[in-house]
């Protein structure tokens, strides 16, 4: 009885093997993919309890090289050739930016294939240090709650899982899997915008983890971008009272360009301009010689920024008052990514994957709204880039509220490592 009913399976399979060759090997992939991502499940909690357990406001410069040598030796476990890169010394000052940036982690695993494809997540949280006492790791049914692990903890632990879910199926065949983990994404990106633009453009493939928000389920192809424009007013200091005649008040000429610029918004192109920021004057008896303000600009779309900039720039020279000068500048936040159109069959053919594991991704072409590393990335590549590919999460950027559905780790984790797997087998047709 064995035999006979050995030989008959044996036959069966070789000959559907023979016949359909591509969807036997198919099936035992994604199964062996499948058994390990489940097996990464718990120890990407514990993961998860670990980096929450470690306060990294951005301004936390202890805090996030804490964590970012954590991160490090970890990813060094996984067989990453670490590098840690100090902030780039000319970055563009807000005023958030802290006065000391930790470095940028980056890891390099290289296989045997010839796919370069770089993930991004970031280390370091909104929130101030002693906030954790408030929100510690805790367990509650489906949800995992923490400090920063909806934005962006998970993004960290995600990205740490599909290497160690690649390792265990022995997978090697990319050329070069770079993992990038940023310390000051929360406040622009300063320390390694320009990092991330130059290693995006010399990949091939671009996977960004921030999270999906729930109830939602989705990768984003765009994002929303930011900038400040930054006005200022000269004129001539004269005595308010004695001379008001010899002055050239540069508040009065601040009003008339700010109300000359009200209506630059287009929310049809989701383009919005508000100002929201300004200071004239140095005392009530003093025509005021200075004035400044600042504006706060979103747009979805590089060309839209251009053609807002270039509307300013136009508004700008007609003044109320002659003999005062009006200058503006432009800083750059975050750029926006607009949709790109080689994305996409790389976005339907994780949407397949997904699929297979009972998920229901939505690809969202539009910005949902919200700035990212994504942004910085799709400056100078014509590569794919896929934003949303950490877990889904709820209620980032609030104190106690914030959580990872624990239910997506193993979908998400089968999507990006399947993913992954076949960009660097050539299957899917991106470029
Ligand atoms: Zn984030």
């Amino acid at each position: 009885m064995p035999t006979q009913l050995h030989y008959y399976p044996m036959k069966l399979t070789s000959l559907l093997a023979v016949c359909l060759m591509l969807p036997v090997a198919f099936a035992q992939e994604s199964a062996a993919v499948r058994t390990i991502v489940q097996a990464e499940k718990q120890p990407l909690l514990d993961t998860l309890k670990e980096l929450v357990s470690i306060e990294s406001g951005t301004s936390d410069y202890d805090g996030v090289t804490r964590i970012g040598n954590l991160i490090a030796d970890r990813l060094r476990a996984l067989g990453g050739e670490i590098e840690k890169v100090p902030p780039a010394t000319d970055y563009l000052q807000f005023q958030n930016t802290p006065e000391r940036l930790a470095d940028t982690i980056i890891a390099r695993f290289r296989g045997k294939g010839t796919k370069r494809i770089l993930l991004l997540a970031h280390m370091d949280t909104v929130y101030t240090k002693g906030m954790l006492a408030k929100q510690p790791f805790r367990i509650d049914g489906d949800r995992a709650y923490g400090l920063g692990i909806g934005d962006d903890k998970h993004g960290v632990a995600t990205i740490l899982h599909v290497l160690s879910a690649l390792r265990n199926l022995r997978f090697d065949q990319y050329g070069v899997i770079t993992v990038l983990i940023s310390p000051d994404e929360e406040i622009g990106s300063n320390a390694e915008r320009d990092l991330i633009t130059s290693l995006a453009s010399n990949h091939d493939l671009v996977l960004s983890y921030e999270g999906s928000r729930t109830p939602g389920d989705d990768i984003r192809l765009a994002t929303t971008g930011a900038e400040v424009a930054v006005l200022a007013v000269k004129g001539r200091a004269s005595h308010a009272g004695a001379a008001p005649e010899q002055g050239r008040n540069a508040l009065y000429e601040l009003s008339h360009q700010l109300l000359q610029m009200q209506d630059l918004s287009n929310p049809v192109r989701a383009v919005k301009l508000n100002w929201t920021v300004a200071s004239a004057g140095s005392a009530s008896n003093v025509i005021p010689e200075d004035a400044r303000a600042m504006g706060d600009m979103r747009a979805d779309d590089e060309a839209d920024f251009a053609a807002l900039e270039a509307a300013v720039r136009e508004k700008i020279r007609n003044h109320l008052i002659p003999d005062t000068s009006v200058d503006v500048r432009f800083d750059r936040i975050y750029p926006a990514m607009a949709f790109r159109k080689q994305s996409l069959p790389v976005a339907e053919y994780a949407r397949q994957i997904y699929a297979e594991y009972g998920g229901k991704l939505e690809v969202a072409t539009k910005s949902p709204g919200g700035a990212t590393d994504a942004g910085f990335a799709a400056l100078k590549t014509d590569a794919p880039v896929l934003e949303s590919m950490g877990l889904r999460i709820y209620g980032a950027h609030s104190n106690e509220n914030e959580y990872v559905v624990m239910s997506s780790i193993e979908p998400r984790l089968y999507m990006s490592a399947r993913l992954i797997m076949d960009f660097s087998l050539g299957k899917i047709a991106a470029r």
